[in-house]
C-alpha cells in the first residue's frame, strides 16, 4: 500500500516516505577495490542535481529490503541474479528512519535506465575516494561515513 508524502520526524527534519524511506546501496569488489553504485538525482527532484542511492518511500508493511529493491528495480531497470545481502544500516531519526540496505553484486552491471527521478549524469559505479569528491545529497551524506564504516 502506497505511503508516499511528507512528513517530519522528531529531529525537525522534512522527509519524504510516511512510514520510513530505503536506499539500495549496491557494492562490487573488483580487482581495483571496492565499487559503489550511486544515482545522479534530477533536478526535478528534492535535493536535486546531487548523488545518492537509487530508493524511496517504503509502503506499508513493507520491508526496508524489498522496498529498497522495489525502488531500485523502478530507477536501473532489473538488477541481477546472485546479489547478496550484507546489511541493513538503518539511521532512526524518531518517528521516521532510512534503512541503507546494502547488496553485493556479483559484478558490474550497466543501470542505464534514466528515469524522470535520475539527473544527466545516469548511474555510476564510484570508489570511496570518488563519492568523497562529488556532491552528495544532504541524507546520503549524513549517513554514509556510518555506513561506510559498518560495512568495511
Ligand atoms: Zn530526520
Amino acid at each position: 500500500m502506497d505511503a508516499d508524502g511528507w512528513t517530519h520526524c522528531s529531529l525537525g527534519h522534512r522527509h519524504w516516505g510516511l512510514v520510513g524511506a530505503a536506499g539500495l546501496l549496491v557494492v562490487h569488489d573488483g580487482p581495483d577495490g571496492r565499487r559503489f553504485l550511486l544515482q545522479h538525482r534530477s533536478v526535478d527532484v528534492h535535493h536535486g542535481d546531487t548523488w545518492a542511492l537509487p530508493g524511496g518511500a517504503l509502503g506499508h508493511d513493507e520491508s526496508a529490503e524489498d522496498g529498497a529493491l522495489r525502488e531500485a528495480t523502478e530507477e536501473l531497470a532489473d538488477l541481477p541474479a546472485g546479489l547478496v545481502h550484507l546489511t541493513t544500516f538503518v539511521d532512526d531519526h524518531g518517528g521516521w528512519a532510512y534503512s541503507t540496505v546494502v547488496v553485493r553484486s556479483p559484478r558490474l552491471f550497466a543501470a542505464d535506465d534514466h528515469g524522470w527521478e535520475t539527473g544527466p549524469e545516469g548511474f555510476a559505479w564510484l570508489t570511496a575516494d570518488e563519492i568523497a569528491a562529488v556532491p552528495l545529497h544532504a541524507g546520503f551524506a549524513a549517513t554514509w561515513p556510518a555506513v561506510l564504516e559498518t560495512i568495511a
